[in-house]
Parts: C-alpha cells; sequence; structure tokens
C-alpha cells in the first residue's frame, strides 16, 4: 500500500519534543513513503529553529518530505517571509493556524494579506479549522471563493458540514483528514470530494493526546479507520494520489 501522510509535525509541542530524527523513524516504520511536515516550534516564533528542524529533516527524507511554512500573524509584516524564502528550504505549502489566532485571520485584511503571500509564492494555502469560533471553514468561504487561482486546504475538515459547503461552492477548496472522525470522512466521500480529500493524522501530537498508548497500533487503526470508510478506488486518491497531484511525483 502507498501511503502519503499529509499532515505531519516535528518540533516542541507542549512539553513534548519531537526531533526530525524521532518523526522520520516512525513514519519510515509505519510505512509512510511520503508527508507533508510543518514544525509546532513556530508557535514559539523561533524561525531560526524551525529552519534548523526542516532543514535536518530535509538532510534525511529528501524529496519525501513537503515542506509547510507555518506563518504566524506578525511575520506577515516583520521580513520574515523574506528570510524564510531564502533559507535555503524549498517550501511547496503555506499554513496558518486560525484557532491560535482566530481574531486576525478572521478578518478579510489578514485573510487578504495572506492569500496575496501564497499567489507570490505560488504555493496551497492550509488553513486550521475546527469547532471554534474563529476557524469555522465558512470563515474562510469568502476568501477562497475570490481566489480560485489559489488552492486552499482546509485541515481537519471540521466541522464537516461546513467543509463540505465550501467544498461544493468552491472547486479550489480540498480539504486533511487529521483528526477527522471516520463518520465525517465518509460523508465526504459520499459527497464525490474522493478527490480532494488527502489523508493526514497531525502525528506525533498522538503522544500528547494518546499518552500511554502504542503509537505505532494508534496510527495502523487510524489508517485501517479511514481506508475503512470508502472504496478501494477512492483511498487510491486519498492515500496518496491526491498529495501527488498537489505536490508533484517524484
Ligand atoms: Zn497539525
Amino acid at each position: 500500500m502507498v501511503l502519503f501522510d499529509s499532515h505531519i509535525h516535528i518540533g516542541q509541542f507542549r512539553d513534548l519534543y519531537s526531533t526530525p530524527q524521532d518523526v522520520f523513524d516512525f513514519l519510515t516504520k509505519v510505512g509512510v513513503d511520503r508527508f507533508a511536515v510543518s514544525s509546532t516550534t513556530t508557535c514559539e516564533g523561533d524561525y531560526a529553529k524551525v529552519v534548523g528542524e526542516l532543514k535536518y529533516m530535509q538532510k534525511l527524507a529528501g524529496n519525501r518530505m513537503v515542506p509547510v511554512l507555518w506563518l504566524l500573524p506578525q511575520v506577515l509584516y516583520d521580513g520574515t517571509i523574506e528570510r524564510m524564502i531564502n533559507s535555503g528550504i524549498n517550501w511547496q505549502c503555506l499554513k496558518i493556524h486560525s484557532q491560535l489566532h482566530p481574531e486576525f485571520w478572521k478578518t478579510e485584511e489578514a485573510q487578504a494579506d495572506i492569500v496575496s503571500v501564497a499567489k507570490e509564492m505560488k504555493l496551497p494555502l492550509l488553513i486550521h479549522t475546527g469547532e471554534w469560533d474563529g476557524c469555522y471553514p465558512e470563515h474562510f468561504e469568502n476568501t477562497i471563493a475570490d481566489n480560485p487561482e489559489v488552492l486552499f486546504i482546509l485541515a481537519h475538515s471540521r466541522p464537516v458540514e461546513q467543509a463540505i459547503d465550501v467544498m461544493r461552492h468552491c472547486p479550489n477548496a480540498w480539504v486533511d483528514c487529521a483528526f477527522t472522525p471516520p463518520v465525517c470522512v465518509s460523508k465526504m466521500i459520499k459527497c464525490g470530494f474522493a478527490d480532494r480529500i488527502m489523508f493526514g493524522t497531525d502525528y506525533p501530537l498522538h503522544n500528547v493526546f494518546y499518552a500511554g498508548e502504542n503509537m505505532e497500533d494508534l496510527y495502523h487503526k487510524i489508517v485501517e479507520e479511514i481506508k475503512g470508510s470508502m472504496s478501494e478506488a477512492e483511498w487510491e486518491l486519498v492515500s496518496h494520489k491526491n498529495f501527488e497531484r498537489l505536490f508533484g511525483k517524484i
């Protein structure tokens, strides 16, 4: 089975520090061939550390990794983006976290500013979505609809009814299924969106949320449950073909 994970992290998350080596070894063990990765160290605002972590991962994984540049609100305006463009990392996706800064990302101005970065860098934009005011998919629908040339990925596809609505209205809206309940994935599949859903897990955050569990078993269980919510042909798309269509073949 070919398996790509579109939502992976390295770095500091609460009390957990996951080195690129830890995460790379784990992904290799569970049979993940390619992955998109951002660093949760970003939340500390230490972009020099983030670059170091991603370069280390690049050394380990080469082109099997898709580096994701996570942008905090302040770095849109302080020269960090230019430094990141010149960092030597071949960024292939941008990310924003609307739950960490809901008031900011909710505004039309902030959304216009991040979209102009995505256009300039010609990269897709991953948006954290969830069940909190400020990170509902519908907050971003106008921006997504107004910018058909940019591809948007609604991370976690939550709440799923809204993710479905946005996908219905906007062909440039995709989702990942990190922490998405299989029943919700199955709903999106039934609506005909198999070609816009990417498998993803948010690993290694499970070490915090499911401390004490066997991570390999847990990962395999997640794969089996998501796989079980669709047909073989749809799983081909979700497990790796959509990822390949977006980030290219290697
Ligand atoms: Zn995540």
